[in-house]
């Protein structure tokens, strides 16, 4: 059984006593893991330009006057994204990294699958979706992953924290293209009034119109899920299946990968919960009030204590409601299966 360390806090608490992060790593432990001269990588996610939830920079401050007093090399650790927006290259990253805060940590950003994302390792691992993945080079370097997760709703996992943050969030695109595969978007004649906001954002041009429709080419589409988010009217949906759940399998596959190369230790923070990720490129109110810290070594554990501890505040299946149509278990199952961690766990409220 693993353990699970909680402090509860709000996100307003949290700004007011940032410290309680640098505490909360003290009495789980990992701390010690911050060695001098090692390179620490603080694994994190700067949000998309509109968004309001991501984690707050002012929350890490402490944390890097601290890893400086313990002497170590930190930085703050990012991927490109498979998709448009202001993530896809490291340059348009940085700046609104920066946009976003995050030059106040006075940690140097490492944007870690390079320019155009299209620096990678491969990691051998063998398992049944995966023979090899495609992860971000700047994982072989580092010493020490540290990963700093958001815990929110998603519309393709039911929900996403660490497993998330480490399977996709630590991939090259070749890697995050190989895990959205599965899934084929379709649009809904009824609800689509041609405005062809999602032609734009499509990054394999896979969507075209007529006078009367809009519709995906079936065999350029990547699933990568974009034209689904700018979407106005809601008229992109996916087709159900099966298959489309398997993406939650390959996702901890490349997690496993991720935990081969390199140790690392997790820091959920269960707090400004909203519906969708912090890649959406608009501001959305949380739908689950705020619950806290919680930190763990194992990434299993953490994301099931960080749902469990969702939903028996507000007495509802919260993931369930929010996406009714995704197994939401389904990628911590198969991540248990694959030995990246334990659902039974030990909590320890600090
Ligand atoms: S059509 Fe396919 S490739 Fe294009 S944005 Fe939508 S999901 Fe991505
Ligand atoms: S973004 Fe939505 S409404 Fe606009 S063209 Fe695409 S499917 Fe139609």
């Amino acid at each position: 059984m693993s353990k699970v360390f909680f402090k509860k806090i709000t996100h307003e608490g949290l700004l007011k006593q940032p410290d309680c992060l640098v505490k909360g790593l003290e009495i789980a432990g990992i701390a010690e893991d911050f060695k001098k001269d090692k390179f620490v990588g603080l694994k994190i996610h700067f949000g998309e330009k509109g968004n309001k939830s991501y984690i707050n920079p002012n929350f890490l401050i402490p944390l890097s006057n601290f890893l400086r007093r313990k002497q170590t090399r930190p930085f703050l650790f990012e991927t490109n994204t498979l998709y448009h927006g202001e993530r896809m290259n490291a340059v348009d990253h940085m700046n609104l990294a920066y946009g976003h805060g995050f030059a106040k940590t006075n940690m140097p950003i490492i944007i870690a699958d390079g320019l155009k994302g299209d620096d990678y390792i491969e990691v051998e691992i063998d398992k049944k979706h995966f023979k090899t993945c495609f992860l971000a080079r700047a994982l072989k370097d580092t010493d020490f992953l540290l990963v700093l997760s958001h815990l929110t709703g998603h519309m393709l996992t039911g929900f996403g924290a660490a497993i998330k943050n480490l399977g996709m969030g630590c991939a090259a695109r070749r890697g995050k293209l190989a895990q959205h595969c599965e899934m084929r978007p379709v649009v809904n004649d009824k609800r689509c009034i041609l405005c062809g906001l999602c032609m734009k954002s499509c990054p394999v041009s896979a969507i075209e119109k007529d006078s009367t429709k809009c519709f995906i080419v079936k065999d350029k589409c990547i699933g990568c899920a974009q034209c689904i988010s700018v979407c106005p009217r809601d008229a992109i949906n996916v087709i159900w299946s099966e298959e489309y759940n398997l993406i939650g399998e390959k996702l901890a596959e490349y997690a496993c990968a991720v935990t081969r190369n390199i140790k690392c230790a997790y820091v959920n923070f269960c707090l400004y919960i909203t519906k969708e990720c912090d890649c959406m490129n608009k501001e959305e109110a949380g739908f689950v009030k705020d619950i806290g810290l919680l930190f763990s070594y194992d990434p299993v554990a953490i994301d099931k204590a960080s749902i469990d501890l969702a939903q028996k505040q507000e007495n509802r299946d919260v993931i369930r409601d929010a996406h009714p149509k995704i197994d939401y278990l389904n990628h911590l199952h198969y991540a248990q299966v694959l030995g990246l961690g334990s659902m039974d766990y030990e909590l320890v409220e600090i």
